[in-house]
């Protein structure tokens, strides 16, 4: 049977996101949070039945959440991780889909799944929003979604707010702010600005701050914008074991920010670090990782590996760019002291 055949046209040269695990000992690939907290997971026994479903509407998260974001529950709709919202989004809105270049990949696939149109625009020099390449395909495409993630997956910087607002004055779609790296950032999130601006959506997630494993997302957004949205998304589509947990990261996420604080401290020595290698040029980030250019990337990251260091090869979207996860100082030390002995090596051949 030509399996080929029966698929969907857009689906047929598809290739699906890549998240293939490579063994290491070092795991700098993924951004996640080399801290957990297991600790979080006791007693949950007493409130999470195995036998029912889960509330379909993650009533006591939501409510938790809105505390957090100084929000009301009926502004916010819960994701199995933020992948599946923007997911929904798309569903529900359909495209085009505006992006700038090079960024979270899903974007663009998600589109491509949905048989929606996605269009990237380059980012300048600096890496910031190109708000007249953008405004044009505005002016032209009129994209329904423009997702901007700030700080931005794999640069790592933030976008210029005065360009964000900027690209959502002039949208007649709905402007996405992802904002999963938000919490390892020093420049203030677009939060405060729901009430000013009713196309605008922001999205957060725990996958980068300790709870990778959980998936659970969040969109905030006015009630409307969330009860369109809502119409699409699957029944109970986060477990009970996960909104259980999270709510007790809402909870007590003064715990959680201690460990977003150290994370942040040693991206800024990593930085520094990484800027004293000969042959290495770090881009500033406000994430929880660093993209750096490095000649030879590829061996690099051959080299890397086999010294059990695994980063994200990124050559695919920019050029001769590496990106390294932020980990625990140990683990920066390894992958530090692994980079320095790769390089030599390629040298003194
Ligand atoms: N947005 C951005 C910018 C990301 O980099 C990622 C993960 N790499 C996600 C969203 C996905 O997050 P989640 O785990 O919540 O699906």
């Amino acid at each position: 049977m030509n399996l080929n055949r029966l698929l969907r046209k857009n689906i047929r040269r598809l290739k699906g996101y890549s998240a293939e695990e490579i063994p290491c000992r070092v795991k700098l690939d993924a951004n996640e949070s080399p801290y957990g907290f297991p600790y979080l997971l006791e007693g949950l026994e007493k409130t999470v039945s195995t036998n029912r479903y889960p509330d379909p509407e993650g009533r006591e998260l939501k409510r938790a959440a809105a505390r957090r974001w100084r929000l009301r529950p009926g502004n916010i709709l819960i994701g199995n991780g933020s992948d599946e919202i923007i997911y929904y989004l798309i569903t529900a809105f359909g495209g085009p889909v505006l992006y700038p270049t090079p960024t979270f990949s899903m974007y663009g696939i998600i589109s491509r799944i949905l048989g929606e149109e996605g269009i990237g625009v380059p980012l300048d020099r600096s890496f910031d929003l190109d708000t007249e390449g953008m405004t044009e395909v505005i002016r032209e495409a009129r994209p329904k979604l423009i997702f901007l993630s700030s700080p931005n997956n794999p640069t790592g910087n933030c976008f210029s707010s005065e360009r964000i607002f900027r690209i959502i004055k002039a949208s007649r779609g709905i402007v996405v702010v992802d904002e999963a790296y938000q919490p390892f950032s020093s420049r203030w999130g677009m939060l405060r600005l729901l009430e000013e601006f009713d196309n605008l959506a922001i999205m957060r997630t725990l996958s980068k701050i300790g709870f990778a494993s959980l998936r659970v997302g969040f969109l905030l957004a006015r009630k409307e914008l969330i009860d369109a949205v809502d119409r699409v998304r699957l029944p109970f589509n986060v477990n009970a074991l996960s909104q259980a947990v999270a709510v007790e990261v809402m909870k007590r996420y003064g715990e959680i920010e201690k460990a977003l604080r150290v994370i942040s401290r040693e991206r800024e020595r990593l930085y520094r670090e990484l800027e004293r290698i000969d042959g290495v040029t770090p881009y500033p980030s406000e994430a929880n990782f660093i993209l750096f250019k490095v000649r030879g990337a590829s061996d690099v990251h051959e080299g890397l590996l086999s010294r059990g260091v695994l980063v994200r090869d990124m050559r695919g979207s920019v050029r001769d760019c590496l990106r390294v996860t932020v980990g625990t100082p140990e683990e920066n030390r390894l992958f530090l002291d692994s980079l320095r002995e790769v390089l030599s090596r390629d040298r003194r051949r």
